[in-house]
């Protein structure tokens, strides 16, 4: 349409360190959009850490970054 911009949302960059991931998962619980999950394959230390299943929902609210008590997450905007 003439004068209207559609501006495509990118989905976030979220930056998980599976290393550093406890399995606590208080970022699952805090997330509004379900956009973490556990992820299929069980660490070396026994549990299932957490994986950015569903990017593209990310709202860039930024719970799980500021309560993962792990600093295992980083969310940027993708653009
Ligand atoms: S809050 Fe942090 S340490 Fe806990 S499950 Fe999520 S990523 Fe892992
Ligand atoms: S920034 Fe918000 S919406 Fe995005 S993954 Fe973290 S808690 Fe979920």
């Amino acid at each position: 349409m003439k004068g209207e911009r559609v501006k495509k949302k990118k989905a976030a960059s979220i930056h998980l360190n599976q290393k550093w991931c406890k399995g606590c998962y208080i970022c699952l619980e805090v997330c509004p959009k379900k956009v973490l999950e556990k992820s299929s394959q069980v660490s070396d230390k026994g549990f299932n850490p957490v994986a950015a299943s569903h990017p593209e929902l990310c709202t860039l609210c930024l719970q799980c970054e500021m309560l993962c008590p792990d600093l295992a997450i980083r969310v940027e905007n993708g653009g």
